[in-house]
């Protein structure tokens, strides 16, 4: 793949403070770990507490995921040091926020510490679905449209990373949350070996090597953040996709395994061409209906659709939102 500058670009390219210093204090260090349904923050929060907790630190952990499979925001609050009372962590006291998704991101920031946290995000954009209400050609999805420049007014160190596409181009793009463990892992004081035994023993067996891959290429991507060699230049994200009536045909690729039956894709595909098979897999049963508005591939949380245009209103990369 090309190097990271290609594919990301840091808020701020300065070296991350060793923040794991504050858990060696009485105070706990607190990590804030924010996404939406399917996109495994629940992972990523279970390997730092199961770490954290290897390390014989007093480990709190609470989660919110009730509409994991919708697609709605799931966070996880990982809080260890000495002593921990609580297992929230109140506005404004999170050390790291980690968001793999953009908008979740920028929605958690008023619980960052103002001054000192750290701001992890990948740019991956997921429209959630009252975002496309409006299904009028050239319609404007609501959805956040803050570039990395105007966040950067707002956090002391930040790095939006597409770790999305850093993990497609590793061969699975469900890793880009392993991605993200590897940039957190160099602001905790944890060796990268225990990182990589806490990963090898959360995610599937025949994915280790993909992951333990993901988890090096976001350490390292941090590397060259910190030495300025990714592109330190505040681009705009990739604007988001319109519908336009422009002609083109369309070809839907659906991967059955990654399907989990939520049904949005049903719902919400504006000309109702998508329905559940008898396995309950989204299949387009009404090709002819579909006008490549490529709703069902935004809306869908497992990644599981896209669409393909002969001649693309959009580029792809803008349906993921990410490149920087
Ligand atoms: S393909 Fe449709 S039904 Fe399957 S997970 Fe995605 S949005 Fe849900
Ligand atoms: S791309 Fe086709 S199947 Fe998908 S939401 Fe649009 S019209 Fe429906």
């Amino acid at each position: 793949m090309s190097g990271p500058s290609a594919s990301s670009s840091s808020l701020e390219a300065k070296p991350l403070r060793p923040a794991a210093s504050a858990a060696k204090a009485r105070e706990p260090l607190n990590v804030l770990i924010v996404g939406v349904g399917g996109q495994g923050v629940i992972m990523v929060s279970k390997a730092l507490a199961w770490l954290a907790q290897s390390k014989g630190y007093e480990v709190k952990q609470s989660e919110v995921h009730g509409m994991a499979k919708r697609g709605g925001t799931v966070f996880s609050h990982v809080r260890f040091g000495p002593q921990v009372w609580s297992p929230t962590i109140p506005k404004g006291e999170a050390d790291i926020l980690v968001a793999l998704e953009w908008a979740e991101g920028l929605r958690w920031l008023p619980y960052l510490k103002p001054g000192s946290g750290i701001f992890i995000c990948d740019t991956k954009r997921i429209v959630p679905p009252f975002a496309c209400l409006n299904r009028q050609p050239g319609a404007r999805l609501r959805y956040s449209r803050e570039t990395p420049a105007e966040v950067k007014a707002h956090v002391a160190e930040g790095y939006a990373i597409d770790a999305t596409q850093m993990a497609a181009e590793l061969g699975n793009e469900r890793a880009a949350n392993v991605v993200l463990i590897g940039a957190l892992s160099t602001a905790l004081d944890f060796p990268a070996e225990d990182w990589e035994k806490a990963l090898s023993s959360f995610v599937p067996k025949k994915t280790i090597q993909v992951n333990l891959d993901a988890f090096r290429l976001g350490r390292s991507w941090i590397a060259d953040a910190r030495r300025g060699a990714t592109a330190a230049e505040q681009a705009p994200l990739a604007p988001m996709p319109e519908r336009s009536d422009a002609p083109y045909s369309v070809r839907l690729e659906i991967t059955p395994q990654w399907c989990k039956s939520c049904d949005i894709c049903v719902k919400l595909c504006p000309e109702r061409c998508l329905r559940l098979n008898a396995e309950r897999v989204a299949e387009l049963a009404q090709p002819e209906k579909c006008t490549g508005c490529r709703l069902c591939e935004l809306l869908c949380p497992d990644f599981a659709i896209r669409v393909h245009l002969d001649r693309p209103v959009v580029d792809a990369t803008a349906a993921q939102g990410a490149r920087l």
